[in-house]
């Protein structure tokens, strides 16, 4: 077999670089960068050019896998087939169509997210589809659906390029989001732009910040009101942009009117100065507001997006180049994931459930009756219904919540009681080992179909090696089982999934594989409704909202729902976040060695004056414990994190953040409130 180069998109962050995957002989031989592609520009980060290590591993999964007695045997397709489709209907037909539940993955493409949310629907009659969204920026997709009318980054990655000032909060950008992040310190090193971080943690970029506020954890919406109560004051609200594109103004006015900068200082932490200067400089410039999950997992996450969405409007950046509201989204495709309706209230292209109309029209497409109309469940309420006998069957495709969710224990109990589980991966991951049946499903490089990256860019993945084994593409795994339970999905290709997205979903309805091969190998920004619309670099342009106008909302600040910060046994704050060099759960990095030997354990950054009052060596274990668990980690002694604040990576298994995490959940959002988690380190008294 001759060599051969692959066009293909990243599987790891949202950033959606292209590379060629290097083929020899059905290998993975390298990775090469897309020389003309508008984000990788002829780089990538250590991730990408890693990314085809894990193809091959060892450990992939060859065969389903059916547990027996504690063990797992080896089963035919055929076997594996019929137990779970046996197992799946009698429950739903014992226990009703909300017995059972599906989660989608933003590691697989917007192809099988479709599938499997239409599985949801169509077969089993249950909105109970989600996916892990929900524990990143669940609150974004509510938050500025809330605001603006549509739940996405506004603007562009090539934006980054225009702008006067990055406000960057909760992102540690260079680190999620390296070619981002590597964009922006060219722009800050040329004078292109200004910066200010707003982090509890000293990021890569702080160094080129004019402004470093340290606030306390949890305390976002009130930062972000002072410095709203500062433009106003100052006069420098853009008057005619309130006037003539927006509503309920009136009510934010009324709202920040106590939060003064002294007021904020008392709250926060950051001093009343820098609060004034910071609010000056944003007002000031051409500003983009750049957040990632600092902003989001909080149980005031759609408060603090939607603040995000009140500032900007108040001084009118927003439908701009080089302004807006840029929330960073993690995975490969997690916004696809979103877009196609993986997700327990909206069908693909954001339609709600929960509209009568809506229903008919997928009814009729998809030639059923009695779709359903409730909300279904969410990946973060799943367990609890486990626990109290909602919940029956739960089918997991390429999620791995068993490391990423919050408050593991309470999983795991849940897991363990689920009468039946089936897990869709390429390993046998940490949920899978909970699994009664295993399919193997195929990486990235072993199928076709597209990712949609953070800035709304539809990209093609291209197969580039045939699957591991018997292992079989997930999108083709969804179409078996729904033949098995007499629904027939009746595609050829991943192709034929993506034409009927377009149909059914107008943000997507010019998108097709063969248009030009889907613009010379770019992809299309959505929101693209015909096969002559260019795709879309910015939203709301000129003021024009999705919504129409767009909505302020007075929102009061409120403490974190951690109970153990007003105990005296737990002093510190945790909270926890990304390192460079992994990915989610590891599932990937782990098998990567380059990456692996960079950073092979968890670790627990702490400031030098904390370590010395709890009296913890550099480099030495400690025990931390939070009201949920305890579990012991490396001390990284630094000057990274302030005074009464500690840090962890959420991606290893062992030693995982997530056992001592807050399972508290934003009430619109549903997401956890993984970044305020009170704990005490060294041994229990
Ligand atoms: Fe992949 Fe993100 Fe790195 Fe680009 S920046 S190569 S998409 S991990």
């Amino acid at each position: 077999m001759t060599r051969k180069k692959v066009l293909t998109t990243c599987i790891y962050c949202g950033c959606g670089c292209q590379f060629y995957l290097d083929v020899e002989k059905n290998k993975i031989k390298g990775v090469f960068p897309s020389q003309n592609h508008p984000v990788s520009q002829s780089a990538l980060c250590v991730k990408g050019w890693n990314a085809g290590e894990f193809v091959n591993h060892p450990d992939r999964l060859t065969d389903p896998l059916i547990k027996e007695n504690g063990m797992f045997r080896k089963a035919s397709w055929d076997e594996a087939l019929n137990l779970v489709v046996k197992k799946l209907i009698e429950t739903r037909d014992k226990y009703g169509n909300d017995s059972v539940a599906f989660f989608g993955s933003a590691k697989c493409t917007n192809e099988e997210n479709y599938l499997i949310m239409k599985l949801a629907r169509a077969v089993f009659k249950t909105n109970n589809i989600d996916h892990c969204a929900r524990l990143c920026h669940a609150s974004t997709v509510a938050g500025l659906a809330l605001s603006f009318g549509s739940g996405a980054m506004t603007n562009s990655i090539s934006c980054f390029d225009e702008a006067e000032l990055y406000l960057i909060t909760g992102s540690n950008t260079t680190e999620q989001h390296p070619l981002i992040g590597s964009r922006m310190i060219k722009n800050l090193r040329e004078k292109k732009a200004d910066c200010v971080v707003i982090d509890p943690r000293k990021i890569k970029l702080t160094k080129f910040a004019k402004y470093h506020l340290k606030q306390n954890c949890g305390t976002d919406v009130a930062w972000m009101n002072g410095l709203m109560h500062v433009i106003i004051k100052e006069g420098l609200e853009n008057k005619d942009f309130i006037r003539d594109h927006t509503e309920n103004y009136e009510e934010l006015k009324k709202t920040i009117e106590k939060y003064t900068p002294e007021y904020v200082e008392k709250i926060t932490s950051i001093p009343a100065q820098q609060l004034k200067e910071v609010a000056l400089l944003y007002a000031a410039k051409k500003s983009m507001i750049i957040y990632s999950m600092g902003i989001t997992q909080h149980t005031t996450g759609v408060d603090n997006v939607r603040s995000c969405a009140n500032l900007a409007m108040l001084t009118g950046n927003i439908g701009k180049v080089g302004t807006g509201v840029n929330p960073l989204r993690g995975q490969n495709n997690v916004q696809g994931s979103c877009d196609v309706g993986a997700l327990p209230n909206v069908y693909c292209g954001y339609q709600a459930v929960t509209n009568e109309a809506i229903r008919e029209k997928f009814e009729k497409a998809w030639k059923v009756k009695g779709l359903p109309a409730n909300i279904g469940l969410t990946v973060t309420t799943v367990p609890d219904a486990i626990l109290q006998d909602k919940v029956k069957a739960l089918y997991v495709m390429g999620e791995n919540p068993m490391v990423s969710d919050p408050n593991t224990s309470h999983l795991e109990k849940a897991l363990l009681k689920c009468p039946f589980l089936v897990v869709q991966d390429i390993f046998l991951t940490e949920t899978a080992q909970y699994a009664n049946v295993v399919f193997p499903g195929t990486s990235f490089a072993e199928k076709d179909g597209t990712f949609t990256s953070t800035e709304r860019r539809v990209e093609r993945i291209r197969k580039a090696v045939e699957p591991i084994g018997n292992a079989k593409p997930d999108w083709k795994i969804l179409c078996e089982i729904a033949d098995h339970c007499g629904y027939k999905f009746d595609y050829a290709s991943p192709k034929e999934v993506m034409d009927e997205m377009a149909q059914m979903a107008p943000i997507y309805g010019g998108i097709t594989y063969d248009r030009k091969e889907m613009e010379k190998g770019f992809g299309l920004q959505w929101p693209c409704p015909t096969k002559d619309h260019p795709g879309t670099t910015f939203l709301h342009k000129d003021g024009n909202f999705t919504r129409g106008k767009g909505l302020f909302f007075g929102i009061e600040y409120k403490p974190p729902a951690e109970t153990g910060l007003d105990n005296k046994d737990y002093p510190l704050t945790l909270t926890t976040g990304r390192s460079y060099f992994h990915w989610h759960t590891r599932t990937l990095t782990g098998r990567t060695s380059t990456l692996e030997r960079e950073v092979p354990e968890n670790y627990i950054e702490i400031n030098p004056e904390d370590a010395k009052k709890y009296k913890v060596r550099k480099g030495s274990m400690i025990k931390v414990s939070s009201l949920r668990g305890s579990i012991e980690a490396r001390a990284l002694v630094s000057d990274i994190v302030k005074p009464g604040t500690v840090f962890m990576p959420f991606h290893f298994a062992i030693s995982a953040a997530n056992r001592l995490t807050n399972d508290a959940l934003d009430p619109i959002a549903k997401i956890p409130e993984y970044k305020v988690c009170a704990v005490k380190i060294g041994e229990d008294k």
